[in-house]
């Protein structure tokens, strides 16, 4: 079995959006992920920031469904994923970071004080929910405030976010 960096880095992004793990990204996934940081926030659904929440979840898969789900049987299987989004959105981060800001703002929204803004540890929650590791989850979140003032933004996280899953080769 060959296995690049590249294609380790390209299967922990199919993973981290494979919420359920059942081998390919579908709109359940997207739903999985607000309905767990709702939980971990004790946000409720039918709550203005639940509404955003799951309107841009909706957002983020119809986004990468346009992008990647060539058969259109709204499933984006690993192969759709590689072929599709990976080598599209690296093409293009800013088309990426259009259809995810939406739901980034709404997570962060989850724990931010009036201005915005999420401690570097309220942060970390948010990324562990989404599936990064307990031991990476609070040194990447420290590396998402970019401006080093203990708090992050959604004009930090979502260039971030963006940089992440377009990955270089
Ligand atoms: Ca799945
Ligand atoms: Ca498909
Ligand atoms: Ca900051």
């Amino acid at each position: 079995m060959v296995s690049t960096e590249y294609e380790r880095r390209i299967a922990a992004r199919f993973a981290t959006f494979d919420q359920d793990g059942n081998g390919w990204i579908d709109r359940e996934d997207f739903n999985a992920a607000a309905k767990a940081l709702l939980a971990e926030f004790g946000t409720a659904a039918r709550s203005t920031k639940g509404q955003a929440l799951y309107a841009g979840a909706e957002a983020f898969w119809q986004g990468m469904a346009g992008i990647a789900d060539r058969d259109g049987d709204q499933r984006i299987t690993r192969e759709e994923f590689v072929n599709g989004a990976v080598k599209r959105l690296h093409d293009n981060p800013e088309r990426f970071a259009e259809i995810a800001r939406p739901f980034l703002h709404a997570a962060l929204d989850l724990a931010a004080a009036p201005d915005g803004t999420a401690t570097v540890e309220d942060t970390a929650r948010v990324l562990r929910v989404l599936g990064v590791h307990e031991d990476i989850a609070r040194t990447a979140a420290g590396a998402l405030d970019t401006d080093g003032d203990g708090r992050v933004g959604e004009a930090e996280i979502v260039p971030a976010v963006a940089r992440y899953f377009t990955v270089p080769e």
